[in-house]
């Protein structure tokens, strides 16, 4: 098989992934506005060094700096808002979120990371607001942040 260059540096794939998405207030304007997330199930491969091995459980990828083909154009489809952009706190581009009104920029740590974040719910009910739609293609991508078996992941919304 033919790689692209990008292909390479990847570091992690799987043959199928979740697209999560949440409404949060931007920080900016204050209105509700969608963020995304890319997730994985169990199976799904990680690259350490040159070796690609199996993970077992769920996880969420954040700080995404690359992605193959297929899934940029489901991205572009089914989350406009997320998109690749610079970002002043990793000083490097990355799969940002974006405010549907104003655009303001949205940073994975304030998502992911804080204890209120959008995509780290504190219980089954903040968990009950993120909705997942599961995507039976492939994907690859490279990215720096991974949220392994993330909690409440069984209350998050299953849609489609
Ligand atoms: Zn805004």
């Amino acid at each position: 098989m033919m790689l692209l260059p990008d292909e390479k540096r990847m570091n992690v794939r799987s043959d199928r992934y979740l697209l999560l998405q949440a409404i949060a207030p931007c920080l900016q304007c204050s209105q509700p506005t969608s963020v995304f997330c890319l997730g994985l199930l169990p199976g799904h491969e990680r690259r350490l060094e040159d070796q690609w091995a199996s993970e077992n459980c769920e996880a969420l990828l954040f700080y995404v700096e690359c992605l193959s083909k297929q899934v940029l154009s489901l991205v572009r489809e089914l989350a406009p808002g997320l998109r690749l952009d610079f970002s002043a706190e990793t000083n490097g581009e990355y799969w940002l979120n974006h405010c549907q009104h104003c655009g303001a920029l949205r940073e994975d740590h304030d998502l992911h990371c804080e204890p209120d974040g959008a995509f780290l719910p504190t219980g089954a009910d903040d968990a009950g607001r993120i909705q997942k739609v599961a995507i039976q293609e492939p994907l690859s991508a490279l990215a720096a942040g991974f949220s392994e078996a993330p909690s409440f992941f069984a209350s998050m919304q299953t849609v489609a």
